[in-house]
């Protein structure tokens, strides 16, 4: 069977917890951009493990009980079953191809074969597909070197899971998310740029003139290489935040507040986001706490000015959320007072973390300069450590991290990389010319 299913509650009992296959079912919801995204990714793995897993998706809009009974609060979420009963870890929200793909592989028992290698040379690889990736890839491909762009996830970045943007100069107000990015990456594709979107990395070796790049399906060769691999919501690493991921812990309002109307959430953080998003949290529950371990926030006046007047917004200063608890779904946490340090239960219903960005460098320490947060060093040509690699975007060390400015570096290293390959070019040239 080489397609996911749509299966609706009615249907569930027979087609997925009577299937002789394990299977792997996509709870979605309308108007969700990460489901969005997440959805072709499941489609590909369904073609890769066909005959081996059954792939199912089920609308949580339309099958809201079935939702329910399995506690799925979040968009996206992925539950597999055996034998009629749920098992291995679910997977919720920001799915990576990775961790779907390590969980299928378990799930089909280790005989699954990897498909035969491609070899692909060419003049800029571009690691990551958001905003700088795209913009990068815009700039080579127009300057007609041969430019390969690759994600180990869907195309679009952050962006993709961003519902509205409004502060993307020349958009007349308000474009969404996956709209702004399905532009760029037409774009890109237009210019004749190859993109190679959920590839699975393997290894990444940027010394000498030729940096390569293996992913289990092909071995990448480049002249230049452009890191625009962004960054990702950052855990608190307490006790019960793992457990509860996708029950009751999120880390993106604009994907999963709709799920929670009427009932009190959590906000933790003290920035721009975390503020702005407690303030949007407002349209769907009835209560949300701010639990900030400061005194002030770092939020810009204007962000802060809506949450103070909004009577739905209650703000906890000078604590921290130590653990979270739940059955099924998260039901309290434990806070504490970062100047008594006395503790208190606080029953909740959902809990929004947003206490900044962790970027996603981690496949280049040892090998490029990062700063003590892991963000790459660059100097203002966007040059890194190692020569011919570049790197734009959430990535790299700088104040401001912006869809504008994202596309502001992607044009610099996209700009940068090509006059290097001109000057290896130029340079080659004369040396053969002495000979
Ligand atoms: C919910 C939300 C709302 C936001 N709203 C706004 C807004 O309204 N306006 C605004 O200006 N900014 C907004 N931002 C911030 C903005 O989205 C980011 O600043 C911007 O997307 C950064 O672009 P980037 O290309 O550097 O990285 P990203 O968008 O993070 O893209 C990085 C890409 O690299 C890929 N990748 C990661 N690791 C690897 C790897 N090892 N190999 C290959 N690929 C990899 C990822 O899958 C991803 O596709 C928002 C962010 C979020 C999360």
């Amino acid at each position: 069977m080489h397609k996911v299913l749509e299966v609706s509650a009615a249907d569930f009992q027979r087609i997925v917890l009577e299937s002789p296959l394990p299977a792997g079912v996509l709870f979605y919801s309308n108007d969700c951009p990460i489901c969005a995204s997440v959805l072709p990714l499941f489609e590909r793995m369904a073609q890769i493990y066909a005959g081996k897993i059954l792939f199912a998706r089920i609308n949580r809009d339309f099958n809201r009980e079935l939702s329910k009974q399995y506690y799925v609060k979040a968009s996206s979420t992925i539950l597999f079953f055996s034998q009629g009963k749920e098992f291995c870890r679910r997977l919720s929200g920001y799915i990576r191809t990775p961790e779907l793909r390590c969980t299928l592989e378990f799930m089909a028992a280790g005989k699954c074969e990897c498909p035969k290698r491609d070899k692909i040379e060419c003049d800029v690889l571009i690691l990551g597909s958001g905003p700088a990736g795209l913009t990068a890839a815009i700039y080579t491909a127009r300057a007609k070197l041969y430019t390969v762009v690759v994600d180990d996830s869907f195309v679009g970045g952050q962006v993709a899971t961003t519902w509205h943007v409004a502060n993307y100069p020349g958009t007349n107000g308000v474009i969404r998310g996956i709209d702004l990015v399905g532009n760029m990456k037409r774009q890109a594709l237009d210019f004749g740029a190859q993109i190679d979107d959920m590839q699975e990395i393997t290894g990444i070796w940027l010394d000498g003139p030729l940096k390569t790049l293996s992913t289990t399906t092909a071995e990448y060769a480049a002249r230049s290489v452009i890191i625009a691999t962004g960054a990702h919501p950052r855990k608190l690493n307490i006790e019960g935040e793992e457990t509860f991921t996708g029950r009751g812990v999120h880390y993106c309002a604009t994907c999963d507040a709709a799920l929670y109307q009427d009932a009190h959430v959590m906000v933790v953080g003290g920035g721009d986001s975390a503020v702005e998003e407690a303030v949007f949290l407002t349209r769907y529950a009835k209560k949300v706490t701010v639990v900030h371990r400061r005194d002030t926030f770092r939020a810009s006046r204007a962000a802060q000015a809506d949450l103070f007047k909004n009577a739905s917004i209650e703000v906890l200063f000078n604590r921290e959320v130590i653990a979270i608890h739940g059955d099924n779904f998260v039901n309290s946490v434990t806070l504490q007072d970062v100047l008594t340090k006395q503790t208190q239960q606080m029953p909740i219903d959902g809990i929004f973390i947003y206490i900044g960005m962790q970027p996603m460098s981690k496949l280049f320490e040892g090998q490029l300069a990062l700063d003590e947060n892991g963000y790459i060093v660059t100097d203002d040509k966007l040059r890194t450590s190692r020569e011919g690699v570049f790197a734009a975007g959430d990535v790299r060390f700088k104040e401001v991290r912006q869809i504008t400015t994202a596309v502001g570096d992607g044009a610099v290293a996209g700009k940068m990389a090509g006059r290097y390959l001109s000057e290896i070019e130029s340079m080659q040239l004369k040396g053969e010319g002495k000979e």
